[in-house]
């Protein structure tokens, strides 16, 4: 079965970079498949109204907990609807009529929630770049997106304003610490950092409980999901499953100073093929700001760029084209990457600028 075959299975030798979906470690596909078998309480089977369910939640959290050494006075709230419906209930919830919120634009993603969040409540969109001091003692939040998984842009330290922080870490959770003091809310949809889609994790400040808009849905209202132990609806088990299986390898990896000093390493290689004497790759993000996770290029023109994009298929890297708004090339290093992936691709990008650069003898 090929790649993109109808049932999803790809060839053994290929290796994913996409940014919609983070690859997962042979040994935790191994461990869900498993537990998928088991007709009774495995991960496509458990009833949430279980005591094993419980367990499975309560583990995952504590696990959350220890891995990004999160305070006691943030809960731990699990939901539906991917990141994107936080872009709705992070105003719905925090907001109240008086209140007004700072957005910070950095990209495809932020303008997307600023885009959505408008909706919702009183809020004053500030370019990232301008925030060196944002003065905004009075601000209810300042929502920020730390990487932003399209454009190849990361916040490498937390903006600095008085006011507390929201982040939407989708593609960048746990793998950087998080100064907890600093933040009200932070969210993260599962699908990249912690497993599979169907579920978003939102870690929120207690003191920020119970003060959702009225006409908030009773199963999005961070106060009653709270008291409910993220059980008003039928949870996403089987994510639930995924990313407890995600979190224990990662924890048996080295946990989140691992995975940092891993990604990075990972991305000072990609960046060095960028950045190598003749290049062909462009990468558009300033220097300070470029992404650990998801590195972006761009190539001198269309033709070298479907080039690029077909042989680096051809030579089994898959998921490597650029976001649909951005264009280029995309490289995503997701927690659960390979090391094997990233040598092949490094090989690749040297081996490919080489021979379209070098004047043919
Ligand atoms: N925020 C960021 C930073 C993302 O990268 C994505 C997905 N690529 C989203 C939000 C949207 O996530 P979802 O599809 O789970 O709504």
């Amino acid at each position: 079965m090929g790649a993109g075959s109808p049932d999803g299975m790809c060839a053994e030798a290929m290796h994913g970079f996409s940014a919609a979906a983070g690859p997962m470690p042979s040994a935790v596909r191994s461990r869900i498949a498993r537990s998928c078998l088991d007709p009774l309480h495995g991960a496509l089977s458990l009833p949430f109204t279980s005591p094993a369910y419980r367990a499975l939640q309560t583990r995952v959290a504590a696990l959350l907990r220890t891995l990004l050494a999160v305070p006691e006075d943030i809960d731990i709230l699990f939901m539906a609807g991917g990141a994107s419906a936080q872009f709705a209930l992070v105003p719905l919830n925090l907001l109240r009529a008086q209140d007004y919120a700072l957005y910070l634009y950095s990209g495809h993603w932020s303008r997307r929630t600023i885009t959505e969040a408008g909706r919702y409540g009183r809020i004053i969109e500030v370019a990232a770049s301008a925030v060196c001091r944002t003065e905004a003692a009075d601000a209810a939040y300042c929502h920020y997106t730390s990487n932003e998984t399209a454009d190849g842009l990361q916040f490498h330290a937390p903006p600095d304003t008085v006011a507390p922080l929201v982040a939407d870490m989708t593609s960048d959770l746990l793998s950087a610490p998080v100064d907890w003091p600093r933040y009200a809310l932070v969210y993260a949809g599962t699908q990249k950092t912690l497993g599979v889609p169907g579920m978003c994790v939102v870690f929120v400040r207690r003191t920020l409980l119970g003060r959702a808009h009225p006409a908030t849905p009773r199963v999005m209202d961070y106060g009653a999901l709270s008291v409910a132990d993220s059980r008003l609806s039928t949870p996403p088990v089987f994510a639930m499953h995924a990313a407890l299986c995600m979190l224990e390898w990662l924890a048996g990896e080295g946990g989140v100073a691992t995975m940092q000093t891993r990604q990075q390493l990972r991305a000072q290689r990609v960046y060095a093929e960028i950045d190598r004497a003749a290049s062909p790759y462009r990468c558009l993000q300033p220097v300070a700001w470029r992404s650990h996770v998801n590195p972006c290029f761009m190539l001198p023109n269309a033709t070298m760029l479907s080039d690029f994009l077909d042989a680096s298929r051809t030579a089994g890297l898959d998921g490597l084209e650029g976001h649909s708004d951005v264009g280029g090339v995309r490289v995503s290093l997701y927690n659960g990457l390979d090391d094997l992936a990233v040598d092949a691709l490094i090989r690749f990008m040297r081996d490919w600028a080489h021979a379209r650069t070098s004047p043919s003898t």
